[in-house]
């Protein structure tokens, strides 16, 4: 039935319209906010679950043991947790210092093209925000002429066209130890307006790790090296000695052993000083690893002596090496610093050396008792170099 329109009810309807209006507005304005209160807890879950990433990678990173442990764990982790298409760190490694060391514990950098090695700190490109200021992360659109060196193909193979970067200074009590770069393939990810506070972050964590790492490393090698040669220490080569002969055992090659001992090295330090001794022990070990493949370990036995383990050779191809030792050591004249003013002087060395191979029939023994019997028979061997005039090789079969 139709009502009849009055004044009164006239006021009502366009009451109860306005009203209508509101809660219309006002559920509006609900479902708006109940959007965005969504996409804003969509937003902390995600960042939440980024911050959990970030810290379960800070956690893995701290718990590195090693260098190429830790390098590893930073190229195969932060490209995931991150969503980055580029990760390489440049180091500052003045005169190859850690280069050297990383390489003689036997890391191989052809397995981490994402390391990179620059001589001075100016070269990363930083600039000091001011006196005494740290240097600041640099953020912006990728420039192959620019960046391309930061990520050399081989780091980046596969990966998407990069568009932009972020180059965070790695810094350590305000010294510039090197840069952790960044890339994206998305243009909008590193911006010049981006805040910084995060990446600034995770460098100083990366930082902190890698300075660890880098010194245990150094300790190991100090720990595992003669300091006036540069070789190996005995320690190193006993425990080397077992970790090659079971290797050889199970891959069925050769390994063999040389003892070498500098000829009447007393007289050597009788005439030229101890200084001067200690000139011709770097000299001669120097000879010797020239004639080394890098596979070969020289080791420093204390005073005068060097003993090689060489790696996948028999006898006779150690005894030529050998050969090539004596040769290289007695065939040119060693400069040493003289006293005084005398200027440089002359010295005529020469070296024994025994050569023993790992024995035949040795499946049987303990490895321990089977590397005793190598340097033994190599020891055995430069005996009798000594005892048929000295500046000779002898080689014994250690079988
Ligand atoms: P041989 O031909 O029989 O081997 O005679 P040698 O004089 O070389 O042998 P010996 O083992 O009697 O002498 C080794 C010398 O090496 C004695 C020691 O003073 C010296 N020596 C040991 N360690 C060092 C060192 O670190 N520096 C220097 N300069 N001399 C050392
Ligand atoms: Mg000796
Ligand atoms: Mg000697």
């Amino acid at each position: 039935m139709i009502q009849p329109i009055s004044p009164a009810s006239d006021q009502q309807g366009s009451d109860a319209s306005s009203l209508a209006a509101s809660i219309a507005r006002l559920e509006a304005e609900n479902q708006a906010l109940r959007v965005r209160m969504g996409y804003l807890h969509e937003q902390l879950e995600r960042n939440h679950d980024i911050m959990g990433r970030h810290q379960a990678f800070d956690l893995e990173i701290v718990g590195a043991a090693t260098f190429p442990e830790l390098i590893g764990t930073i190229f195969r982790t932060l490209p995931v947790v991150s969503e980055l298409d580029g990760v390489t760190l440049s180091l500052v490694d003045e005169g190859d210092d850690i280069l050297v060391v990383m390489e003689k514990l036997g890391v191989d950098f052809s397995d981490f093209p994402q390391m990179l090695f620059v001589q001075h700190p100016e070269e990363l490109g930083f600039m000091p925000a001011g006196e005494g200021a740290p240097q600041l992360p640099l953020l912006g659109p990728f420039d192959a002429t620019v960046h391309g060196a930061r990520f050399p193909a081989s780091a980046t193979a596969g990966k998407l066209v990069l568009r932009s970067v972020a180059l965070v200074p790695l810094l350590r009590n305000k010294r510039l130890i090197g840069s952790l770069n960044l890339a994206s393939s998305d243009s909008a990810r590193f911006t010049p307006a981006l805040g910084t506070d995060f990446v600034k972050h995770m460098a100083s964590i990366i930082a902190i790790c890698l300075e660890n790492v880098i010194s245990n490393e150094m300790l190991k090698y100090i720990g595992l090296t003669d300091a006036l040669t540069g070789v190996y220490n005995r320690r190193y080569i006993d425990r080397r000695m077992l970790e090659e002969i079971a290797r050889a055992r199970r891959q069925q090659y050769c390994i063999a052993c040389m003892y070498i001992d500098i000829d009447h090295f007393k007289k050597v330090n009788d005439t030229h000083g101890h200084q001067g001794g200690d000139e011709v022990l770097r000299e001669v070990a120097a000879r010797i690893r020239q004639e080394l493949r890098r596979s070969d370990a020289l080791g420093r036995f204390g005073g005068e002596e060097f003993v090689v383990l060489l790696i996948d050779a028999d006898l006779d191809s150690a005894t030529f090496v050998a050969e090539r030792i004596r040769a290289s050591i007695a065939g040119t004249p060693f400069d040493l610093p003289g006293a005084g003013q005398a200027g440089a002087v002359q010295a005529s060395v020469s070296v024994s050396i025994g050569v023993a191979s790992l024995p035949s029939q040795s499946e049987q023994l303990a490895i321990e008792v089977v590397a005793q019997q190598l340097v033994a028979h190599a020891d055995q061997a430069l005996y009798q170099a000594k005892a048929n005039g000295r500046n000779l090789v002898v080689s014994a079969s250690a079988s």
